[in-house]
């Protein structure tokens, strides 16, 4: 029998977990009361506002039917308006907005539609895996851009060699940054812009953490922030992070005409677009994006990283307070491997991090935490790792 499994299936960077993931079903198994810092899933649930929106445009027999590939003309607007009121900047939402089903969706397709195969793709490493694996899908090599803890987690543009800057055509980007929590200044992104145009590449900024900030004075920005940014860049949102709504699956593109276009058309090819219901009950999300519902969401993840940052300097783990995201992303104790802590940390206190080198090799030596569990169980899981004679 065939193994019908395709070759580019194993040209997918090792899925590095596994061996966690068989501790952690094994832990649950035996009985252990695990504690999972593990997932970038919100526990808590989407603000009432949105779900009664939804609860209504269910029942609109209209929302049935197909919706439009791109996203309703209503929800594009809605994106652009959002984009005007929290960025400052203007989109023309009929060229310049397309809906995703998720970002994820528009990251795995925008190599497919923008590069051809044998071109380079710059990819951040540390970095959301998504990045790689789509690039190598579209028959495309990934260059893997290192980020280190003394650049802030930012890459050195400076750095990448003349014949890879020349070769490559896509430049992802993330900020702020999962899994580091790094944010980018305005300074950065200037350079990015500036970058891809010496180089004539496409920039693709994943924006999917831009409301997930936990100090209202530093808002991130967005790269179609700088001016002429539209010629070289597109940016995906995600409603997922910002409204508790991971589960629904939906985001948006903006940027790039052309880029947007292609995009448009690899996706008629593959998918229908995002369910009209869900583009409706969205549209009430991003009008009220100030919903004191959203706004206590945040501070809720405030109040667990602070938490979760107090008690690792207490266990004298070194670590920075990620102003944005809610990952905190901290050095493993010396001596240890980031798999080796993750193993030992579910072992001893049945908690589950994630082990850096899951994002790539340049991830190594450092660990992920997800600020996705209540603060007493936060404390609980913190109790039990006090407990344990580390080194
Ligand atoms: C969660 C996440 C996304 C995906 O969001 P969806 O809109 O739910 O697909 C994209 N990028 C990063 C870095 C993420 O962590």
């Amino acid at each position: 029998m065939p193994a019908w499994r395709a070759q580019r299936l194993d040209a997918l960077p090792p899925y590095l977990f596994v061996e966690i993931d068989r501790r952690k079903k094994a832990a649950i198994a035996a009985g252990k009361d695990v504690i999972n810092f593990g997932i970038g899933d919100p526990d808590l649930p989407t603000p009432g506002f949105i779900v009664e929106r939804m609860a209504a445009a269910i029942r609109d027999a209209a929302n049935h039917q197909y919706p439009a590939g791109i996203g309703s003309p209503d929800f594009r607007r809605a994106a652009a308006d959002f984009c005007r009121r929290r960025f400052g900047v203007a989109l023309d939402p009929e060229r310049e907005v397309i809906a995703l089903i998720g970002s994820k969706e528009g990251l795995g397709h925008v190599p497919l539609a923008t590069v051809n195969p044998g071109e380079v793709v710059l990819v951040p490493s540390p970095g959301y895996p998504v990045y790689e694996a789509a690039t190598i899908f579209a028959g495309a090599t990934p260059y893997r851009m290192l980020l280190r803890e003394a650049d802030v987690w930012l890459p050195r543009l400076d750095d990448i060699p003349a014949d890879v800057g020349r070769a490559a055509k896509l430049l992802f980007l993330n900020y702020p940054n999962n899994p580091t929590g790094a944010c980018a200044p305005r300074a950065f992104y200037e350079r990015a812009v500036a970058f891809a145009r010496q180089h004539e590449l496409l920039i693709v900024h994943d924006a999917a953490y831009s409301e997930l900030f936990l100090d209202p004075a530093h808002a991130p920005v967005s790269i179609l922030e700088v001016p002429g940014a539209a010629e070289v860049a597109i940016e995906l949102h995600s409603l997922s992070k910002t409204f508790n709504m991971t589960g629904w699956r939906l985001g948006f593109a903006i940027g790039h005409a052309g880029a947007l276009a292609s995009l448009a058309a690899v996706k008629s090819n593959v998918d229908s677009g995002p369910f009209n219901a869900i583009q409706q009950a969205a549209i009430e999300a991003l009008r009220q994006s100030s919903h004191r519902d959203v706004v206590a969401c945040r501070e809720i993840y405030r109040q667990r990283r602070d938490i979760v940052v107090d008690s690792l300097r207490k266990l004298g783990i070194a670590v920075q307070s990620p102003q944005a995201t809610f990952y905190v992303w901290a050095r493993c104790p010396d001596g240890y491997a980031s798999l080796e802590f993750a193993a030992r940390v579910l072992e001893e206190a049945a908690v589950v991090i994630i082990p850096g080198v899951g994002f790539g090799q340049a991830g190594e030596g450092y660990f992920r935490m997800a600020l996705t569990v209540p603060a007493d169980r936060t404390r609980e899981a913190f109790a039990r790792l006090e407990r344990v004679r580390w080194w």
